[in-house]
């Protein structure tokens, strides 16, 4: 189809030709036959990305055209333009200069502002306003045009704002002599219209593209009379996706002036499938036609979890590559694909498949852009402890054993300031890490301070190594050293690590060439790839939710100042989708998700509907992962270590060579996993079986342990693994204490100390003198936390408060129990071998036992009574020690009748967190209980003399075993008492250290008197 110039202005002689149509329509064969039939004119073909300008090259190449062609984008042909009417570009601000010049306007004005005041304090805010500014000075609107609409329009003050910010940023790039590329564009166009005749004669030619700003469009209409000017542009009269949304475009180019207009029909012969070219030719169509569906060109893939998602793409990816497809007619089309595009990165990585992830990442989210940004917020900003290990755990160079130390220290002591955590390290090091000293150095000199930032990013970058984290490293030294560059634009010391946040980079670019792309549509809307993938085809996703409007201006405000409408959404992504179908030579994935990770429902994109609409109706088979799939199966497996993980996942049963061979593994391949299968079996088998231990060494160090102590009994009679790591592999926590460790020594502390010194002089707390037991318990608590440097922040306060309550209320019970004729004898009495001990260990039956006892009360006659405070809310009655691995309360009454000469009557622990009961458990002769009613003991706990003695007895022959186990090295996974008693094998469930043993916490099958209990 040929159409008539429309234009019939003063222009109407001029040479702009249109080639508009579908995709499909062969436009980009055309627009390269034209460009080759003027290559002795020096022709410049314009394209919408980089990578383009590189795939174009490369095509150019391969005719042998490139020595006569220049291929650009519309920055680089306004340079071109510039350069060719006499300007230069050596005085116009890179991205970071721009950015910071409108960060230091921002700064500049921000106290001035109206309604913006609160936003321009957030550090996302310059990167916002630079987006508008982007949009206003494309369209040539100035700060004067903003602020006379600020007078007129709607939401005046607003506007006032905007241009006020607009003005101070204009005003600074004038005053320090920059131009921006804006400012760049217009003088190129109007270098052209003063002297373009002279020189200019560059045929120029248009690519792909399918948004122009008023600035190009200025540029267009300058060069259409001087030169032959040829455009492409998708549009096609009567298709729904793109009539729309081109005519604009075709408007504003046709009111330029269109010499010719040729209308390109879409083109079966450019796609191999025809089911392909009918989704594209009939997308959004009211009464579309249908066609069968073919599998092999349309492939719905239908996962459960991002997870899955990513990995059913990457195992067909890995199919495609396997069949001999080259990597780089590959896409994946993700709408946003720096949310959604690093998963299936990895996961296509994990497999072996190269990929380029044409995403932005914000440098702030890569190792280096955190962890320097918290050193300078470390030693500059908020000064938190948490900010320098922060910084100290990227690539900082210091070794993490070193760290390990460092944070282990902080958490111990509560530390929270940087300034404090840097005292503890130089107290340890000499001097502080090299780029805390170097930051401090450079704190007051902004300059100086941006060029070490950029330093120390650049180390950081290269010991991180990954590749992201190079050009991560990469764009933060280049934004700080042109900052640096320009004295006015340095940043501020405290304003770097919110800066960092407005730096992005490129996980990849440049030519992608052997590699698989992750990439957005719009990046790709102008080639074409034998294999297209569309993945998270998500309601909300693609096409994305609605209500992304303008942050500035109302569509009514956009009007006034003369900028176009924004976009309909809606239309906007139906284009995108239908780029994306007319993307594939060969074949097409729709990929989406039903349900997450945890089987939550997912919606499906409307788009997939509008695809089925296209089809004939029948049953479709969706390929994908569901939430069961963990591993691939094993003929499937996309790479050497899934073959290895789908084998193993089959058991330790499963025979490895006739896997491999129906894996179809190369026969080096099968060897190597053979070796690795084996290992991996081992290994597992070894994890399983602990015990006993076998190193000569370490069992003789068991062997020679002399004296035992209660705990450390009961303690491997509760799980002998979890005594071995914890008494003898002895993993340091990182934490502080726990709290109620804390507590129970400040208890235990005070009550001996109150025992000792009997405020009102009575030996127990009675009711008249409870009042001095009391508040003598407070200054106790008060001196015992001031020992322990506790009590600064609210929790250590809250915590002493706790100590304080548990005091008062254990006292008050005591102070009601009334008369009895036992009374307080020892106090945090220890026996042992240590030399300072005044009583000697235990012999029982050839081995020592140790231990402080919490308090000892005696009678006159002699009898005496074992007391054992516990914080907890809950203690042991006598008929579940055992059953809880309880010895020590029985070892101390033995210890009390052979060390002390007296007579032990009994034993009880108090639960000094018990609510509603507050009795002590545990055992008591029936001959003393009587003089022991005040604890109002329980009928149970209550036992004869001879079952004491039986007791006794029991707990002497336990812990006598106990000890051989020990010494012989039998460690295993044991959990609970023996069998037979409630909670055999099942494991506490304060014990944490199931990754380190590695047991099934799955319950054991309930015992007969659990189901009971349950009834
Ligand atoms: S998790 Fe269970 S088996 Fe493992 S150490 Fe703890 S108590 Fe023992």
């Amino acid at each position: 189809m040929r159409r008539g110039p429309t234009y019939a202005g003063p222009l109407a002689t001029m040479p702009l030709k249109l080639i508009h149509g579908p995709p499909n329509s062969g436009r980009a064969g055309r627009i390269r036959r034209a460009l080759l039939d003027v290559l002795d004119q020096d022709p410049i073909l314009v394209v919408p990305t980089l990578d383009d300008v590189y795939d174009f090259e490369r095509e150019l190449c391969a005719d042998g055209a490139i020595l006569g062609a220049e291929v650009t984008t519309f920055g680089g042909l306004f340079r071109t333009v510039a350069v060719a009417g006499g300007s230069t570009a050596d005085r116009v601000f890179t991205p970071a200069q721009r950015l910071g010049a409108i960060a230091a306007a921002v700064a500049e004005q921000r106290d001035r502002l109206g309604p913006l005041r609160t936003s321009a304090r957030r550090p996302g805010f310059p990167r916002s306003l630079a987006g508008l500014l982007d949009e206003l000075q494309s369209a040539g609107v100035e700060p004067a045009n903003v602020e006379a609409a600020a007078g007129t329009l709607e939401g005046s003050a607003y506007l006032a704002d905007v241009a006020a910010l607009f003005a101070g940023y204009a005003e600074l790039r004038d005053r320090l002599g920059f131009a921006d590329s804006h400012v760049f564009a217009r003088r190129a166009v109007a270098l052209l219209e003063s002297n373009g005749a002279e020189s200019w004669r560059r045929p120029v030619f248009l690519y792909g593209l399918d948004d122009l700003t008023p600035n190009q469009l200025a540029l267009i209409r300058a060069l259409a009379p001087l030169t032959q000017v040829t455009a492409t542009l998708p549009y096609e009269r009567g298709h729904a996706a793109l009539e729309e949304r081109s005519a604009p475009l075709l408007a504003s180019l046709e009111e330029i002036g269109v010499d010719e207009a040729e209308a390109a029909p879409a083109d079966p012969a450019n796609t191999d499938s025809p089911l392909l070219f009918h989704l594209e030719r009939e997308l959004g169509a009211q009464s579309p036609a249908t066609l069968p569906h073919d599998p092999k060109s349309v492939v719905f893939l239908r996962s459960a979890g991002a997870r899955g998602e990513a990995e059913a793409i990457g195992l067909e990816v890995a199919r495609l590559l396997d069949a001999g497809a080259d990597p780089d007619e590959i896409a994946i089309v993700v709408r946003d694909p720096a949310r959604r595009g690093h998963l299936i990165a990895s996961v296509l990585e994990s497999y072996g498949v190269p990929v380029a992830l044409e995403a932005e990442i914000e440098v702030a989210t890569t190792a280096v852009g955190n962890s320097l940004a918290s050193l300078l917020d470390a030693v500059l900003g908020r000064g938190r402890a948490t900010d320098l290990l922060r910084y100290l755990r990227g690539p900082s160079g210091l070794s993490p054993e070193r760290i390990d130390w460092f944070e282990r220290r902080l958490r111990r002591r509560r530390v929270r300031s940087a300034a404090e955590a840097l005292a503890i390290w130089e107290e340890r090091n000499g001097e502080p890490p090299s780029d805390v000293a170097r930051v401090r150095e450079a704190a007051g000199r902004p300059a100086e301070l941006a060029t070490v930032a950029a330093q120390i990013a650049t180390a950081m970058g290269a010991r991180a190594g990954a590749e992201i984290e190079v050009r991560g490293a990469g764009a933060i030294a280049t934004a700080m050293t042109e900052r640096a560059e320009v004295l006015d634009l340095a940043p501020a010391p405290s304003s770097i690590p919110r800066e960092l946040a407005a730096i992005s980079v490129l996980a990849w670019s440049g030519p992608a060439e052997d590699r698989v792309r992750i990439v957005d549509p719009r990046r790709v809307r102008a080639a074409r790839f034998e294999n297209v993938f569309v993945a998270s085809l998500q309601d909300g996703e693609f096409p994305r939710a609605g209500g992304r409007s303008d942050p500035f201006l109302s569509e009514r405000q956009r009007a006034q100042l003369g900028l176009p409408p924004r976009r309909d959404e809606e239309s906007e992504e139906r284009y995108l989708f239908h780029a994306c179908l007319a993307l594939p030579r060969r074949r097409l994935y729709l990929s989406y998700r039903d349900s997450d990770e945890n089987g939550g429902a997912e919606a499906p994109s409307p788009f997939l509907d509008e695809v089925e609409r296209l089809l004939e109706p029948g049953e479709r088979h969706a390929r994908g992962r569901g939430l069961a799939d963990v591993v691939h199966r094993v003929a499937d497996a996309p790479s050497e270590d899934e073959l290895a993980r789908a084998i193993a996942a089959l058991g330790v049963d499963a025979a490895a060579v006739p896997l491999l061979d129906l894996a179809g593994a190369e026969p080096e391949v099968a060897g190597r996993l053979e070796t690795r299968l084996a290992a991996a079996r081992a290994a597992e088998a070894a994890t399983r079986a602990p015990g006993p231990l076998s190193n000569p060494a370490v069992v003789d160090a068991l062997g020679a342990v002399d004296a035992y102590g209660g705990t450390t009994l009961e303690g491997f009679d509760l799980c002998s693994y979890r005594w071995f790591v914890s008494h003898e592999l002895a993993p340091q926590p990182l934490d502080p204490l726990p709290d109620s460790l804390i507590q129970g020594s400040i208890v235990h502390a005070a009550l001996c100390a109150l025992y000792e010194e009997r405020p009102g002089g009575d030996p127990l707390p009675r009711s008249s003198s409870l009042g001095a037991w009391l508040t003598r318990g407070r200054e106790l608590v008060a001196e015992l936390a001031a020992e322990r440097s506790l009590g600064e922040s609210p929790s250590e306060r809250a915590l002493l408060a706790r100590v304080e309550g548990l005091l008062a209320r254990f006292l008050g019970d005591e102070a009601r129990r009334g008369g009895s004729p036992f009374e307080p004898w020892l106090l945090e009495e220890g026996f042992s071998d240590a030399e300072e001990a005044t009583t000697p260990a235990l012999e029982i039956d050839g081995w020592r036992l140790h231990g402080a006892i919490d308090r000892v009360d005696r009678a006159p006659d002699g009898r005496a009574l074992v007391l054992d405070y516990k914080v907890a809310s809950k203690v042991t009655p006598r008929e579940k020690l055992e059953e809880e691995a309880k010895l020590q309360l029985q070892l101390y009454l033995l210890a009390l009748g052979r060390l002390w000469d007296a007579e032990p009557v009994g034993g009880l622990y108090h639960a000094l967190r018990g609510t509603s009961e507050r009795r002590p458990r545990g055992l008591v002769r029936e001959d003393a209980a009587a003089d022991l009613h005040g604890y109002g003991l329980s009928k149970t706990d209550v036992v004869a003399t001879e079952e004491l003695d039986e007791l006794l007895d029991d707990a002497r022959r336990r812990a006598g075993e106990i000890v051989a186990r020990m010494r012989s090295g039998r460690i295993d996974r044991d959990p609970g008492p023996r069998p037979g008693l409630r909670n055999h094998g099942v494991c506490p469930p304060f014990c944490d250290f199931a990754p380190i043993c590695r047991r099934d916490r799955a319950p054991v099958e309930p015992l007969a008197d659990e189901e009971d209990d349950e009834r």
